[in-house]
């Protein structure tokens, strides 16, 4: 124990480690920690030209590989990069839209659910409206949310307000198969299911009012909050590059505790290939969650005659990707290949890639809590920057596997019960609801708080859900 909020796993822990493993939680989270987790984070740790730690966010539990909620931070000239320190939706991720209304002017949420249900296509598999092109796909794929931007689906503004931009530069097409293209083109435009969540959230309380009036949200605001990745698309390309990553591991004799750990040196041309199709997965989640905002725009525009514009993007923030970002390491500045998978970067005030109206705030970070419990709207640190390559939690974790939350738990009732709260969920099954209980998620308010006590994002804002829509 390094503090109340910060843990060390001593090298040794797991054999071959070459660095400590940290993670952040309090000790009312302990019970929730997965041996198995732990286990990850450390064997994380034995991946050659990490940096510093391998480290997780109170967040964690057990994913592919690397625990989600996990940061790992690799040397360009030593270390590896590994899909498994990604996952599978690439740049699933979370928006965070403001509405100029007041909860007093939302009417009846059930309509307004309903409506918005019925225009954004939701659940596994499903199709988009529009069908894009080959040809379009790679605007997407190279261009990210300023493409459909550009072809009318949202407002220049947008685009500053997405980490990144909206798109990441590095993107390549040529090492994306035609199966991942083919799941991707009628995909654009879908939140997916599951987890994937579309939620009207009021503002509830506010904690920080500099920065909540510098990002623009004030008590009782109505906001949406979007929460999906890049489809198939993502999916599949994952698929894909873990083969060739697993090929390269043995290729390059790369000695790993666990084979979901494949991974290659970043500067490999199989690292190279997977980064470059990586960034265009990446870039196809920002333009969905583009897209998913233009038709909520029009929804609002259509029901409370408000104009597009008025609905403003607070930010857009990626919790799975891996990025070449500028670090200071034993007090060098240098490139590094960070992870993050289930882990939202967090940069400090007046860092890299900050709109420069908010620069002095530091960046706006999101993190979803679950249907029936508070969202939180953060300010990234310099604390991070020193300690997590300028990372944060992304939600409040699972506790309940989904066979668990479905076996035990009963959709309908939890529906009914959050109704009587005034929450209305909208979902394609029971089943959904149940396996995406509160109860099925860690307390997001103590995940919240485990962040912000250790300094690596700060409390500005916490928001209630009214009603959401569910994959
Ligand atoms: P993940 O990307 O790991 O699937 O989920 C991110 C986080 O979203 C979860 O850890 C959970 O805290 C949160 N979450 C899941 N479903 C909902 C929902 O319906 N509403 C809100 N506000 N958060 C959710
Ligand atoms: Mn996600
Ligand atoms: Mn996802």
């Amino acid at each position: 124990m390094i503090n109340e909020v910060e843990w060390e796993i001593k090298k040794g822990f797991v054999p071959d480690m070459r660095v400590p493993g940290r993670f952040f939680l309090s000790e009312k989270l302990c019970e929730t920690l997965e041996e198995g987790a732990l286990n990850q984070l450390a064997n994380v740790a034995t991946l050659p030209g990490i940096i510093k730690n391998s480290l997780a966010m109170p967040d964690i539990h057990w994913g592919y590989g690397f625990p989600i909620g996990g940061v790992a931070a690799f040397d360009m000239d030593e270390g590896v990069i590994s899909p498994g320190g990604v996952g599978f939706d690439i740049n699933c991720g979370v928006r965070l839209i403001k509405t100029p209304l007041d909860v007093s002017e939302i009417g009846k949420i059930k309509r307004l659910i309903t409506e918005l249900f019925h225009t954004v296509p939701t659940g596994v598999g499903t199709k988009a409206e529009k069908k894009f092109s080959s040809g379009e796909l790679d605007e997407i794929m190279l261009g990210g949310a300023g493409w459909v931007v550009g072809e009318g689906y949202g407002t220049k503004e947008d685009l500053i307000r997405c980490e990144s931009n909206g798109c990441m530069k590095e993107a390549g097409t040529e090492h994306i198969s035609t199966k991942a293209r083919q799941r991707g083109m009628p995909q654009c435009g879908t939140l997916g299911s599951g987890n994937h969540f579309l939620e009207i959230q009021t503002v509830k309380e506010i904690m920080d009012e500099e920065a909540a009036s510098a990002f623009g949200v004030s008590k009782d605001d109505v906001c949406i909050m979007i929460h999906c990745g890049s489809r198939g698309l993502g999916h599949q390309v994952c698929t894909d590059h873990l083969k060739s990553i697993e090929a390269a591991t043995k290729k390059y004799k790369i000695k790993i505790p666990d084979g979901q750990l494949a991974c290659a040196p970043v500067k490999s041309p199989e690292g190279r290939a997977y980064y470059e199709a990586m960034a265009a997965s990446a870039n196809y989640a920002w333009a969905n969650r583009q897209l998913i905002t233009h038709m909520v725009r029009e929804i609002f525009t259509k029901i409370y005659k408000v104009e597009y514009e008025e609905l403003k993007l607070v930010y857009d923030v990626s919790h799975n990707v891996a990025k070449y970002e500028e670090h200071v390491v034993d007090g060098i500045k240098k490139t590094v290949c960070v992870h993050r998978k289930g882990a939202t970067r967090a940069f400090g005030p007046n860092c890299h890639d900050i709109p420069s109206d908010i620069a002095n705030i530091g960046q706006p970070v999101l993190i979803p809590g679950s249907m029936g419990t508070s969202s939180y709207l953060l300010k990234g640190t310099m604390t991070a920057m020193e300690k997590t390559f300028g990372s944060t939690c992304h939600g409040s974790g699972r506790i309940y596997s989904r066979s668990k939350a479905k076996k035990d738990l009963s959709g309908l009732k939890i529906k009914e019960d959050l109704e009587k709260r005034g929450i209305y969920v909208k979902a394609t099954s029971n089943n959904v609801i149940a396996e995406e209980a509160p109860v099925a998620y860690k307390s997001s308010s103590e995940v919240v708080n485990v962040v912000h006590r250790a300094g690596l994002s700060l409390e500005v804002a916490r928001l209630e859900p009214l009603g959401v829509i569910k994959g």
